[in-house]
């Protein structure tokens, strides 16, 4: 079969929700990743990749076996049982079952995983919610709401696996391609741009960054973020997707975190998501696989910025439930590291536990909030409330909770034994009267400990926290949409008609 007949979304017998093993036989595919100067010959294998692919192979099983109820539906018009995170919603009922979907997505991955494959399934979803506003822009090849229409269904039916690239290269932000006044040379263009369009699809060359996830992806989902949708340049305006084995796609992953220590010195190793930079060299997006082109119209109006549907929650439940997870993981082991070493009573730790507890509530309210807020949009798509608020305010929240952890923890967090320490017995019986905890033993606080380490100090710790600030955009522009979005005019009313009554007392005329 050729590779663009294999691409065609129609004639393909839908496999249904994704097995370990299926998932990592996609992977075999010929995909050009580099790390470290070199190219990886098969990531499943590859020491860098291997742990996660391995870890999200065991999520996959589970949700095709113990949690095969709670984690897959049959879509009512192929017959397939698929994953729920591809489920459309209509009504709260569904909307609750995906709900549980992602919690057990968080559970199952310790929180870790900011691109789980539940993160980017509501994505494209939501595009569904505009779909009409993607037809509206009319190209004689292709009509892209449809594109949109027939590319969900084949990533639901076979249960794919999506990373998305919205930024352009971190070149010289001073000089951004949308500002461009004057026609950029094409030897000169950084961001990814249409080359030319051929009667097969549009020729795409340029870099976009980053790319989570996409040394392990089976698609790459590339579009426009809030900051890069308004641009001068027309041939930078294109949102597609292609699979991650498409000749001319280059991918560069970063240098693997926390890949020391013996069998627990981190704990959560084995979720490096890995993040990566795309690189495009004349890549044929094929005409079936373009949602966009050339009008960014309908991604400004679905990413809210310009206050079209900021009622839509397009991120779903994903993000909420990882977050949710990972502040009670944080808070948790913070409470037991307090435990641990005998500070738990003092009140200054208590108030910081305190504050870490009352994080984790208000996010849980305002879960319940969005939930309750939930409602159907004119394409019959049902929307969690609105919650852009929420996910800027989780940038700060976040690095705040890891500053908590890391001051209950004290030196702790970077001073303890390692697994060969402890077994080693001339070693151990200084570990075991030095190093132990309060009614806890070296092993069990050691554990502990890295585990915290892992959350808040190690390089894993480290890159979630990034991450965490990132991921979403920058915080600043999303604070700024945010606020320009923000109906202030019946305060702003209120303030006028107290400033336009005469003053008490008749003090100043
Ligand atoms: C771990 C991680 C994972 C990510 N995963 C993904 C992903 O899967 N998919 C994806 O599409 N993106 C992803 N991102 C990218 C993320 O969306 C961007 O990091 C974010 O949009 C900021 O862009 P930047 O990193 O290029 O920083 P820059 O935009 O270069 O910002 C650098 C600094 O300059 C400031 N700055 C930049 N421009 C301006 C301006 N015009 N005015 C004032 N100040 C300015 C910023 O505030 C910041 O302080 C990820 C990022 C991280 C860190």
């Amino acid at each position: 079969m050729s590779a663009l007949a294999e691409r065609d979304t129609r004639t393909l017998p839908a496999k249904g929700a994704m097995t370990g093993a299926r998932f990592k036989k996609s992977l075999q595919d010929g995909r050009e990743v580099w790390i470290d100067g070199e190219r990886v010959s098969d990531v499943t294998t590859h020491p860098a990749f291997k742990d996660m692919i391995d870890a999200l192979a065991s999520v996959y099983d589970k949700q095709t076996t113990t949690y095969r109820d709670e984690m897959t539906f049959v879509d009512s018009e192929s017959g397939v049982r698929t994953s729920l995170s591809w489920l459309l919603p209509r009504n709260a009922d569904e909307l609750r079952m995906k709900r549980r979907n992602s919690e057990l997505w968080s559970e199952l991955t310790w929180g870790q995983l900011g691109r789980s494959p539940d993160i980017l399934a509501p994505y494209i979803i939501s595009t569904l919610h505009l779909k009409d506003n993607f037809s509206a822009i009319k190209h004689p090849r292709c009509d892209f709401g449809e594109n949109l229409a027939n590319y969900y269904k084949h990533c639901m039916r076979n249960d794919l696996f999506l990373t998305h690239a919205l930024g352009d290269p971190q070149v010289d932000r001073s000089e951004q391609t949308q500002n461009e006044q004057r026609p950029v040379p094409e030897d000169e263009m950084i961001a990814l741009h249409v080359v030319e369009e051929t009667k097969d699809g549009v020729i795409v060359t340029g870099g976009k960054q980053l790319s989570t996830a996409a040394p392990h992806s089976n698609e790459c989902y590339v579009a426009l973020s809030a900051t890069f949708a308004h641009r001068n340049d027309p041939r930078c305006v294109i949102a597609f997707s292609i699979p991650t084995n498409t000749p001319g796609l280059k991918v560069l992953a970063r240098e693997p975190v926390s890949r020391w220590f013996g069998s627990w010195g981190h704990p959560l190793q084995m979720w490096d998501e890995q993040d990566a930079m795309l690189f495009f060299e004349n890549v044929l997006v094929p005409w079936d696989r373009v949602f966009m082109l050339y009008d960014p119209s309908p991604m400004i109006k679905m990413l809210g910025a310009g206050g079209g549907s900021v009622n839509f929650n397009f991120l779903g439940w994903a993000n909420l439930c990882r977050a949710y997870f990972r502040m009670r993981l944080m808070t948790c082991v913070a409470t037991m590291v307090a435990e641990a070493i005998g500070v738990n009573q003092y009140r200054e730790v208590g108030a910081k536990l305190g504050e870490m507890v009352t994080y984790c509530e208000v996010w849980r309210h305002s879960m319940e909030g969005m939930e309750h807020l939930a409602g159907p949009t004119p394409s019959g798509q049902w929307t969690l409330g609105p919650g852009r608020g929420l996910h800027i305010w989780f940038a700060q929240t976040s690095s705040r909770m890891t500053e908590l952890l890391r001051e209950i923890c004290g030196s702790g967090i970077i001073m303890q034994p390692s697994e060969r320490d402890l077994s080693n017995p001339q070693v151990r019986k200084y570990l075991d009267r030095y190093m132990r905890g309060k009614d806890v033993d070296v092993e069990y606080k050691s554990r502990l400990f890295r585990l915290a380490h892992d959350l808040a100090a190690s390089s894993f710790g480290m890159r979630q926290d990034i991450y965490e600030y990132w991921h979403g955009g920058d915080p600043n522009r999303n604070r700024i949409n945010l606020q320009r979005s923000y109906n202030q005019n019946a305060m702003r009313e209120q303030i006028k008609e107290m400033l336009s009554k005469p003053l008490a007392h008749g003090a100043v005329r």
